[in-house]
């Protein structure tokens, strides 16, 4: 028997009942909080990154975390953006990307991608972030340029996010607030984008304000 096929028997003996109560209410329908895109990648564990539990978050994954822009045909992104958008109403979108992704990998190195059509055609929607990567930093080592195309397709995709007519008409609204990170697989870091700054600071840096608010309101509350 397959490892995750003994998994579903220890999940229905030993996890379920503990959680009755919750997957009972979450049979009667969702709100989450969050439309999380990310990676493919088996290494990112999105409920453990981010803690939270069923319900919680309206996950799209894909080979690096790609939001194709708006087009008048339907794919799999395009719908389910629309759906937790316009039908969830979720109030935050993020995109989280990771190291070591080699998707990005791909997109640096598109030569080595001949054997896999669909992954080279699927990576050109992040060819922009390449481009700004080889402007920005011609010259750099491998780690420096890699480092950098990862942060840059999260912010390419957060623009391909605002193209789509739900999600513009959402964050017009002031409705919708929009979140880039990367998350680095060996360190556990998540580091956040900072729309002012155009760069890249630990996540507890940039919700730093929210992070005080809440150790104020438990500090009332002891
Ligand atoms: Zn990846």
């Amino acid at each position: 028997m397959p490892h995750f096929a003994a998994g579903v028997i220890r999940f229905q003996n030993d996890v379920f009942p503990q959680k009755k109560a919750l997957f009972e209410k979450l049979s009667k329908g969702q709100s989450p909080e969050a439309l999380f895109v990310t990676c493919s990648d088996s290494r990112i564990e999105t409920a453990m990154i981010t803690q939270t539990d069923p319900g919680e978050l309206f996950i799209c994954r894909n080979a690096g975390n790609i939001v194709p822009p708006h087009m008048t045909h339907t794919g799999g992104m395009t719908a389910s953006i629309e759906f937790a958008v316009a039908a969830l109403n979720v109030p935050h979108i993020v995109i989280c990307g990771h190291t070591e992704c080699g998707a990005m990998k791909g997109a640096m190195h598109p030569e080595g991608l001949d054997s896999l059509p669909h992954v080279k055609e699927w990576l050109g929607y992040t060819k922009a972030a390449v481009e700004v990567v080889d402007a920005l930093s011609p010259d750099g080592d491998a780690e420096e340029r890699m480092n950098l195309l990862l942060e840059q397709n999260v912010v390419l995709q957060l623009q391909h996010l605002k193209t789509h007519p739900s999600v513009a008409a959402r964050i017009a609204k002031g409705e919708l607030k929009l979140h880039g990170w990367v998350y680095d697989i060996k360190t556990g870091a998540v580091n956040a984008y900072d729309e002012d700054t155009k760069k890249f600071v630990p996540v507890d840096q940039q919700y730093a304000d929210e992070v005080a608010k809440l150790a104020g309101t438990s500090g009332c509350a002891a």
